[in-house]
């Protein structure tokens, strides 16, 4: 008799996420859904056009396992123009199903049974489920609220650190808080970094959503960490197409070949006719015309937010904003719904500790129109 429950013990706690319930919650109330990071629009015509083409024109078996000549190439001229770092396009680079399977193999590859894998929190869901499904364990270390933005304490840092510990996983910039590690942070992850002989997975999707004039630094820059750095990027936050997941790892071979011996064995290829289409992109630069725009859409949220007085913090980066709801997250967002027609994300769902109780994620990635609406409809849960 198979037992009523069939899951592994390791994925318990991961079953219904908070994106699901408050998707749901969205649908059946006729709200605003400001939880889900995507975008309501498109990504630039030419890129949805040269997929169209390459469907057309016959990309569509299996394309290498390690990812077509051309989207290798064109990664390793992004890192190089952007970042001064050379990778190898035969030994260096990776292609992914989207930076969730690179999380994935990366995590895997790097941290089984008895490990540990230091994050910092608030952290991207699909890490701790990466952590728990590859059997090791999370560490987490808190960005702590400092006016407004975020910061760490690097003695934190330190501490959780044990012998057990593989890799550092650093998001930078960072979703949900908006926070782009600044040199000297950087600097101080570095530090541990070398000094304890760790791994660091640097998830950087968000690498070209930067704001103010804000610039992006790769961990990998930093002195002696190119050698111990898997760096992840995708299409679909770079160009607004996050429904074709296709991401990508540069890291020094030997790391390379450790990540896809896993990632051979989650997806082996995909999106063959979206390799060529993302590798043009990625030569023509098309990105720069996007962040202006989230820029726009940030100020009237934040600002939105904020003339209602609610306590928001404004970020530097990324598609999200925090706002300090001063009672149960949760609960606030199973209301808000209901009060309001608005749903957002409870930030305490990506702790560990109690540190993000109160915190609420709004996305803003949706047309200003939409913005407004849910400004509008928000004025019924203002504080
Ligand atoms: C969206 C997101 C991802 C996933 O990227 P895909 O390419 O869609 O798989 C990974 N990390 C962070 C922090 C994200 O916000």
């Amino acid at each position: 008799m198979p037992s009523a429950d069939p899951l592994v013990d390791r994925m318990r706690g991961f079953g219904t996420t908070i994106f699901a319930e408050m998707s749901a919650l969205a649908v059946r109330t006729d709200s605003i859904n400001l939880g889900q990071g995507f975008p309501d629009t498109d990504g630039p015509p030419e890129l949805l056009a040269a997929a169209v083409e390459a469907i057309r024109t016959g990309h569509n078996q299996y394309p290498p396992g390690i990812g077509i000549v051309e989207l290798r190439r064109a990664i390793a001229g992004h890192q190089r123009r952007h970042y001064d770092l050379d990778y190898d396009l035969e030994s260096e680079v990776l292609v992914t199903a989207g930076a969730t399977e690179a999380i994935a193999s990366a995590i895997l590859a790097f941290a089984g049974p008895g490990d540990e894998v230091v994050v910092f929190e608030p952290y991207y869901d699909s890490y701790a489920a990466c952590i728990a499904l590859g059997g090791a364990q999370r560490r987490a270390v808190t960005l702590e609220r400092s006016g407004n933005g975020w910061r760490f304490d690097p003695q934190a840092l330190t501490a959780a650190i044990s012998p057990r510990t593989k890799a550092i996983l650093l998001n930078t910039p960072h979703n949900p808080t908006g926070k782009v590690f600044d040199a000297a942070e950087l600097s101080q992850v570095a530090e541990i970094a070398r000094q304890r002989n760790l791994l660091v997975i640097s998830d950087e999707v968000y690498e070209h959503l930067t704001f103010d004039g804000r610039t992006h630094i790769p961990i990998a820059t930093l002195p002696g960490m190119r050698d111990r750095t898997v760096t992840i990027g995708s299409a679909g936050k770079t160009f607004s197409v996050t429904g074709w997941k296709i991401g990508w790892v540069t890291a020094p071979a030997r790391l390379v070949t450790a990540v896809r011996t896993v990632k051979q064995f989650l997806t082996y290829v995909s999106g063959a006719p979206f390799q060529p289409a993302v590798a043009q992109a990625l030569d023509a630069g098309s990105y720069g015309a996007l962040a202006g725009g989230l820029q726009q859409q940030r100020d009237l949220l934040c600002d939105g937010l904020a003339d209602l007085g609610f306590d928001v913090v404004r970020p530097e980066a990324t598609y999200f904003a925090t706002v300090d709801v001063q009672r149960d997250a949760v609960e606030f967002c199973r209301e808000l719904p209901h009060r309001a027609g608005v749903v957002a994300i409870p930030s305490s769902v990506f702790y560990d500790s109690s540190a993000g109780d109160t915190l609420v994620r709004f996305a803003f990635c949706k047309r200003p129109d939409v913005l407004a609406e849910a400004l509008r409809r928000l004025k019924e849960a203002a504080p």
